[in-house]
């Protein structure tokens, strides 16, 4: 099953958790009501002139899901699959996922329908730049603020920044977060997703008294959270026993090693590609090759999904062997697939729990650009585990209390917060 025929499903999977949820809450019905579509859509086509100077236009989209808890916060992804339905899916998760860690936010999120891939270098900066004049108007440091997705990373994000300082003849750092450092970016923005994934992953070893070294690690995707994940992970001694990328599968049972991989990687190279033993140097030892998703059947403790949405779905759920779940990426688990683990009791710590890492400190880059203040690297990351592990301990011990899937008890205590700001708001709006 692809992942692009699921997408006409994605926002209607997402309004029927919703509408669960609403009714375990016994939420007032403006509740409801307020969050079943988006507050604010934008559809916008982005003109490039190309290297040889043809014309073309991407479609892209800026979606404000709701606004109560504060502006709209969220990525921009640039993929050839995006459209409107997912854009608008994955608003609707940041709203959620803000809550979740009580960050002051609504959510939000950006998209262009583009290969990146297939991109000059200038040729992307045009893109960049034309995508964030298509959508100023509804931008802006207490209005939306937008950051880093899949496919776009800091150097992207420094050239839109750049673009909206131009546009607003001023300089407005806090408009948008995951800048590059030196355009007051924040120092531990990078590895932030993967960093708060890994204190999810800690806290539910800690509940299940599993050490790292007794704990078996697949990682699906290399890109930029996967990489800080898994080079954390094993620095705290998780066995990363395989990992992926678009083309294919590696897997070593004695454990993989993701910084010695990343420094031989070449750009573009694919991990199927890569030597990794050669006659100077060996990276991993017996490493096998396996086609992409055989490793979401390995028989794993943990499969990390770090790619993109729908990756285990109704017919390969039951190839699962893994005892938990951890949701890196936005939305890899498809609600049929969701239930059927539910049904057989293989926990998934949720993707608006886990990878909240990336939006907190984009908060935290924001709070800096609006004092002028800078936080060291240290500081940042003290923060995050702070954040996390309070809200994070919070959900598990819900999911506890409760007798529910960790999914619900995040959602519950998402919705709940944004439930509590829609009525205090009133009525008369
Ligand atoms: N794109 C990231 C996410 O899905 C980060 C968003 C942000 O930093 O605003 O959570």
């Amino acid at each position: 099953m692809s992942r692009q025929k699921d997408h006409a499903n994605l926002f209607d999977d997402a309004r029927s958790r919703l509408e669960e949820v609403c009714e375990a809450l016994e939420v007032h019905d403006d509740v409801r009501e307020r969050l079943m579509q988006p507050s604010l859509s934008l559809q916008v086509s982005v003109s490039v002139r190309m290297d040889d100077g043809s014309l073309r236009v991407f479609p892209g989209w800026r979606v404000q899901y709701d606004t109560t808890l504060g502006p709209a916060k969220g990525g921009i992804r640039f993929h050839p699959d995006v459209n409107q339905e997912e854009v608008t899916t994955l608003s609707f998760w940041m709203a959620v996922k803000c809550a979740v860690v009580d960050l002051p936010y609504g959510g939000g999120k950006g998209g262009v329908k583009v290969d990146p891939k297939r991109l000059s270098r200038l040729e992307l900066e045009r893109l960049a730049r034309g995508y964030i004049r298509a959508v100023a108007d509804i931008m802006g440091p207490d209005r939306d603020i937008p950051a880093p997705d899949v496919n776009t990373n800091a150097t992207v994000i420094g050239w839109m920044a750049d673009e909206y300082d131009h546009l607003a003849r001023r300089k407005v750092p806090a408009a948008i977060t995951g800048k590059p450092t030196a355009l007051r970016g924040s120092y531990g923005r990078v590895a932030a997703t993967g960093r708060g994934a890994l204190h999810v992953l800690d806290l539910w070893a800690e509940q299940e008294q599993r050490k790292p070294e007794d704990t078996t690690v697949a990682i699906q995707g290399f890109g930029n959270a996967a990489y800080h994940f898994a080079r954390l992970a094993h620095e705290r001694g998780y066995r990363i026993v395989a990992l992926s990328d678009s083309k294919g599968a590696i897997r070593s049972e004695n454990g993989l090693d993701p910084d010695a991989i990343m420094e031989r990687k070449t750009q573009n190279q694919r991990l199927h590609d890569l030597v990794y033993c050669d006659e100077s140097v060996c990276i991993a030892e017996d490493v096998e090759h396996l086609d992409r998703d055989d490793l979401l059947a390995l028989d794993v403790d943990v499969l990390a999904l770090a790619a993109l949405e729908n990756q285990i779905h109704a017919n390969n759920v039951d190839q699962v062997q893994a005892r938990a779940l951890l949701e890196i990426a936005n939305g890899p688990v498809s609600s049929q697939a969701d239930e059927r683990l539910n049904e057989r009791g293989v926990p998934v710590l949720p993707d608006v729990l886990v990878n909240t890492g990336g939006v907190i400190v984009s908060y935290y880059e924001w709070m800096q650009n609006l004092t002028g203040e800078r936080w060291s690297e240290e500081t940042i990351n003290e923060r995050l585990k702070e954040q996390i592990v309070r809200e994070g301990r919070r959900v598990l011990e819900r999911a506890e209390r409760e007798d529910i899937s960790y999914r619900q008890a995040a959602y519950r205590q998402g919705i709940e917060r944004i439930a509590e700001g829609i009525l205090e708001r009133g009525n008369c709006q």
